[in-house]
């Protein structure tokens, strides 16, 4: 006589260090992106200073990824770092990033990427203001800004010295 055994499988387990959730072939994104959105996300481009939707956006609400929603930064921790592009000193969640070492162009510096479908966001360097010191130099173009329709959002009592930086900064691409 043969027994079925239906116990349950523990390969269903969840595990702890999910990988990327988004996945999807270069053609899709293709489709998917406007072609701008595509070559800085899917294929580490760089925008332009200065001429992207956000840089100078001073709206308050949550910017996500332009790929896949991953909320990546608050409005709150924007600064202006007179680069042209949008710099934040701080992700909503460093969970929400994948940070790599980047040598290309004959340069050290760390990658930011998007740790859900691996959108290249831009680089993270040293020079940022108070109070981590780091500046994320962020592509508006891999970004999508979700406005704080009401003022129910968290508010921290925080008016920072924005602008402090501007000359340190100039002149420092991404
Ligand atoms: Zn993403």
């Amino acid at each position: 006589m043969i027994k079925t055994n239906l116990k349950k499988d523990k390969a269903q387990a969840p595990t702890p260090q999910e990988p990327r959730i988004v996945s999807k072939t270069n053609e899709e994104w293709k489709q998917e992106l406007t072609k701008e959105q595509y070559e800085v996300c899917r294929l580490k481009g760089t925008e332009y200073p200065f001429t992207g939707e956000y840089w100078n956006c001073k709206e308050d609400g949550i910017y996500r990824c332009v790929c896949c929603g991953n909320e990546l930064f608050d409005s709150e921790t924007k600064f202006d770092s007179g680069t042209g592009w949008p710099s934040f000193w701080a992700p909503i969640n460093p969970h929400n990033l994948d940070l790599k070492l980047d040598t290309s162009y004959g340069m050290r510096r760390i990658e930011v990427l998007c740790n859900k479908c691996g959108a290249h966001l831009g680089h993270l360097f040293d020079d940022g203001p108070h109070p981590t010191g780091k500046r994320f130099c962020i592509n508006s173009v891999s970004l999508e800004l979700k406005k704080a329709e009401e003022k129910n959002m968290k508010y921290i009592e925080e008016v920072d010295e924005r602008g402090e930086r501007k000359e340190q900064q100039k002149g420092r691409g991404l």
